[in-house]
């Protein structure tokens, strides 16, 4: 599972991650138009810019955080991810890798990850005052979680975070700026579930490249 193997040495994980943010950085900036369109559908456009802006800043200080252990590499991600994507996302993807990071710190034996990442999604769910159903991201992280737990393996979780972000076209939103549509919001893909549909590929995609399933 996802980080349940140490990597071979202390520069082969550095080189990982960065791999991974850099993976990520492009995944979002090939997408920023697709992303600003499902944004514009039913909120105001901005999404696909946000998450560039935040990924950008991310891989800017790649080395930095390549360099520190995991679990303060999470934090210190997080906290870029706060202050650089901005709007509702913003807070909700710093406080997803502000937890992971707090929970591994707190939990070091890596096999614990699934454990981690699922109190880390709740903790996402709090700072939204959101349930998954609400045509938001949680509608991606939530159901991606369980199967995390479940030890599904990376190829088949990467495919399965996309048929998440689907769910959310027939949903109500009920959270953020997609909610003052009400029922108009429903036919439309949620881009926040997008984004995340998006980054959970490209993270599965980079680990099992890297042979961590
Ligand atoms: P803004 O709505 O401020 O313009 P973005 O466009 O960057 O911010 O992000 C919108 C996305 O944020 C939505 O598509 C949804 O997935 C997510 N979102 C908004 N509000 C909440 C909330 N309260 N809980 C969970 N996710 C939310
Ligand atoms: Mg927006």
């Amino acid at each position: 599972m996802i980080l349940a193997r140490e990597p071979k040495s202390a520069i082969d994980q550095a080189a990982q991650i960065c791999r991974v943010i850099e993976a990520c950085r492009n995944a979002i900036a090939a997408q920023e138009a697709h992303l600003c369109g499902l944004d514009r559908a039913i909120g105001d456009g901005d999404h696909g810019t946000n998450m560039r802006r935040g990924l950008e800043a991310l891989a800017a200080e790649r080395q930095q955080l390549a360099a520190m252990p995991v679990p303060e590499a999470m934090i210190a991600a997080g906290t870029i991810l706060v202050m650089s994507i901005g709007g509702a996302a913003g807070p909700l993807y710093g406080t997803l890798l502000l937890e992971i990071g707090k929970g591994l710190a707190a939990e070091p034996a890596q096999a614990k990850f699934p454990d981690v990442f699922q109190q880390a999604v709740a903790a996402v769910a709090r700072r939204g005052k959101s349930h998954p159903g609400e045509k938001t991201l949680l509608d991606v992280l939530y159901p991606f979680s369980e199967a995390v737990i479940s030890d599904t393996p990376l190829q088949q979780l990467a495919e399965k975070a996309q048929g998440f972000a689907d769910m959310t076209i027939d949903m109500k939103a009920m959270r953020g700026r997609a909610s003052f549509l009400g029922e108009r919001s429903v036919g439309h893909m949620d881009p926040g579930a997008a984004s995340c549909a998006l980054l959970c590929q490209v993270v599965c995609h980079e680990l099992a490249k890297a042979g961590a399933a």
